[in-house]
């Protein structure tokens, strides 16, 4: 059923990435999808909660220290642990590594929002009990993890005994090894009150240098018979014991409500009690019903309905149901590039939101994407700063990872030299207002950060022979680093350019004090508006006649070309195997690079460049980052490789539940996520959005039988059905649309069907 992601076996091999894959969270609270009661000696956990952007700082140690290197950076912290539940039938305690699993379910319900679990085990001693397991993470009470566990003896017994921690005694993953995850610094969390106030059971901690704090308030509640409670408190945990005696069912509930200083107030137990009381009347069912209602919202836009592959309609629906449960819908926090399903990338936001997952929710849920920008616009003052460091005069450099907007990333050849997100920010924002046409946000937010990346690059470039250059960055491809011109980073730059031209313009139009006010604050001339017009229309944008494709950079058609076919398979990701030197003194991508950016930015080529660039580049690229065949999947989706698209697409919307690039364990592939929904609807379905409006150019893989979705545009919701006769547009919400379908303009009327037949020569 490609609603639920099941799992029908324990499968000791694979219990770190089934954390991941049956995580569950809301935006604000992650906890991974592992077992109330552990694993047995000898088996690997990561064993985790967190709160979007709950973060410590730690020291960043170099070899070599040079001027302008970040001296610490932020890591997002394992928070404290709810999740633990013992269950014994009389001396025994339930662990599935031990007597004889009789049944074994786990799902993960997208259409519902809870995870559950099924087992009917018997203990050593030849005790019988089924034990049902739901667990849900609130996307109402947003502090709320909910656990609901019965527990139903089929042998007698004495007594069933329950005992439930709160443990505050935490740790985060840490891998020497890889690159990927944290190499140090796995303890940030001093426990500071562990306390009782009946109902409640409290514990409280502060990071080691941030000092933010966290608390989690806690009540269970036990339906039994007849049971004795107590409980016990150490420096770090509360335990609770419950006994309930004879072989009666037993069903307990536990309440858990996270609350942290960076969005609440002063008393965060205070807080948590109110949150607590709020939820305490209502039973699980009633949470899960809440759940349900707020999930059906969601997917009544957001869900894209798949004829012919339930395989691919399971990856879709999962990719897009952990995208919701990552994405923070507060502006204290973003999506982190592993969302709050693990802790790979140590909970940082990079340039993967704005341009792989931002678009999802542009076109189905703007509100939430509108939060992303807003984070990121809270983050400019880092970002002024940051260019300061770097020395350019003027403007704002983002971070290439961050949580908090100051840069975290210790190597900057790949990190802070990936000017390129600056770009990245901006193209979302221009995304933003051609899809809202929002103009009191374009006033407000969108002109200034376009005003400020727009004067990062006017002073990172430099005018030569007429050309505007940008020397020395990385693009995204990050097997080639430091780099003069690349492709993407210079068109990216330009279009930034000349949109805050041109914003500049409109706003001179529209609302002269306001820009006055504007250009006062910022300190603005009239002469840096021009200098902006003037590098972004002579912007250099490398070109080889010979190959007729755009080079990457200037260096990168002389280098050698990395032989793909010699390099054995286990060489791969390369960046695991090879020192980054070597890999730069080829030509070889780690990722799509300016084949991205000939579909951010198509009309800046002429097809045939496009189609050229695309052959070649395709031949070296290794696809190592996660981010990459969703990209290659829309380009051969334009380019008419439909057989290339689709196989690329294959990869991505499988790529976490089939663990192909065997690191979900460190939790989900977020942009590669966003990819999916990339894949079908900018790829399949061709959309793209440009000043003259949204135009689409639908085709049916030959795969399906069908595929249908839904956008949301300047406050219209359209329906896109597309079959293998026909494209039916229907505008079900909003005033009549029009709209371009395969190059022709069409218009739809409000709450009426289009139906475009499909021609066939
Ligand atoms: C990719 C980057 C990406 C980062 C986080 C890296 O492997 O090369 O483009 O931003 O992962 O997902």
């Amino acid at each position: 059923m490609s609603w639920k992601l099941t799992k029908y076996e324990l499968d000791n091999d694979n219990l770190l990435t089934n954390e991941s894959l049956l995580s569950l969270g809301n935006g604000y609270l992650g906890v991974r999808g592992n077992f109330e009661e552990g694993y047995a000696d000898g088996f690997k956990s990561i064993r985790g909660t967190y709160i979007n952007a709950f973060h410590d700082e730690t020291e960043i140690s170099y070899g070599e220290k040079l001027y302008g290197f970040p001296e610490t950076q932020q890591k997002l912290l394992n928070v404290i642990d709810a999740q633990s539940v013992d269950i014994y039938l009389d001396d025994e305690r339930f662990s599935l590594f031990e007597g004889e699993v009789l049944a074994f379910e786990r799902n993960l319900h997208m259409d519902a929002g809870f995870a559950e679990r099924y087992v009917h085990w018997v203990s050593p001693g030849g005790k019988q009990v089924r034990i049902h397991f739901r667990r849900v993470v609130s996307f109402v009470t947003r502090e709320l993890f909910a656990l609901d566990i019965k527990i139903e003896p089929l042998t007698p017994v004495h007594t069933v005994k329950i005992v439930s921690t709160i443990n505050g005694d935490v740790s985060n993953y840490v891998d020497k090894e890889d690159p990927r995850v944290a190499s140090g610094h796995a303890k940030r969390l001093r426990v500071t009150e562990v306390s009782e106030e009946s109902p409640f059971s409290i514990v409280k901690a502060e990071t080691y240098v941030t000092k933010l704090e966290v608390a989690c308030v806690s009540t269970s509640t036990v339906r039994a018979e007849n049971f004795e409670y107590t409980s016990e408190l150490s420096d770090a945990a509360i335990t609770e014991t419950y006994v309930c005696e004879g072989d009666g069912a037993v069903h307990f509930t536990k309440l858990n409500v996270f609350t942290d200083t960076m969005r609440h107030g002063e008393d965060l137990i205070d807080e948590g009690k109110v949150l607590l009381h709020r939820v305490h009347d209502k039973n699980f069912d009633q949470l899960l019903s809440e759940q349900k209602t707020y999930l059906d919202n969601y997917w009544a836009i957001s869900d894209i309905e798949i004829e012919g592959d339930q395989r691919v309609q399971e990856g879709i629906r999962f990719n897009l149901y952990q995208l919701l449960q990552s994405v923070g819908k507060d502006t204290a926090s973003n999506i982190a590039a592993k969302g709050l399903s693990g802790e790979g990338y140590e909970g940082h936001y990079f340039w993967d939101t704005e341009i792989y997952i931002f678009p999802v929710f542009l076109m189905t849920n703007p509100m939430i994407a509108k939060n992303l920008l807003l984070h990121r616009y809270s983050t400019l003052g880092h970002a002024k700063e940051r260019a300061k460091e770097l020395g350019h005069e003027k403007g704002a450099l983002f971070p290439w990872r961050t949580i908090t907007g100051s840069e975290s990333s210790a190597f900057f050849p790949a990190g802070t030299a990936q000017y390129h997100i600056s770009a990245d920010i901006g193209y979302s924002y221009i995304q933003f207002y051609l899809a809202t046409k929002d103009e009191a946000f374009m006033k407000n937010y969108m002109a200034e950060v376009l005003f400020e990346t727009a004067r990062l690059w006017e002073d990172a470039g430099h005018m030569q022979n007429g050309q505007f250059r940008i020397d020395d960055v990385t693009g995204p491809d990050e097997y080639t680093c430091i780099v003069n011109n690349n492709y993407y980073t210079n068109v990216m730059a330009k279009h930034n350019l000349l949109w805050a031209a041109k914003i500049y313009r409109l706003l001179e139009e529209q609302d002269g004090d306001h820009l006055r006010q504007l250009t006062s604050r910022l300190e603005l001339t009239e002469n840096e508006v021009e200098a902006w017009k003037s590098a972004g229309e002579n912007m250099y944008l490398p070109y080889d006649e010979t190959l007729g494709i755009n080079a990457q950079d200037d260096s990168f058609l002389q280098k050698a070309r990395w032989d793909m076919k010699k390099t054995p398979r286990e060489k791969f990701p390369l960046l695991l195997h090879y020192h980054p030197l070597t890999l730069y003194r080829h030509q070889v991508l780690k990722q799509a690079d300016t084949v991205l950016a000939h579909f951010l930015l198509e009309d800046e080529q002429d097809v045939q460049t496009i189609k050229n660039s695309y052959d070649y580049y395709e031949e070296i690229t290794t696809h190592d980052s996660s981010l990459s065949s969703c990209v290659h999947s829309i380009m051969a989706s334009k380019l008419g490789y439909s057989e290339k698209a689709y196989s690329y697409f294959n990869e991505t919307a499988l790529l976490d539940l089939e663990n192909t690039h065997k690191n979900t364990k460190d939790g989900l592939h977020m942009a590669n996520m966003g990819g999916t929904w990339l894949g079908i609807v900018y790829g399949f379905a061709g959309l793209r959005l440009k000043e003259n409006g949204l135009s689409l150019s639908p085709v049916l893989p030959s795969e399906w039988n069908s595929f249908k979705f839904h956008l949301r545009y300047q406050a219209r919701v359209l329906k896109i059905y597309k079959t293998r006769e026909a494209t039916v547009y229907t505008l079900v919400e909003g005033p009549g649309l029009e709209f371009i379908h395969n190059g022709e303009a069409l218009y739809v009327e409000s709450g009426k069907e289009l139906i475009v037949p499909e021609i066939t020569v």
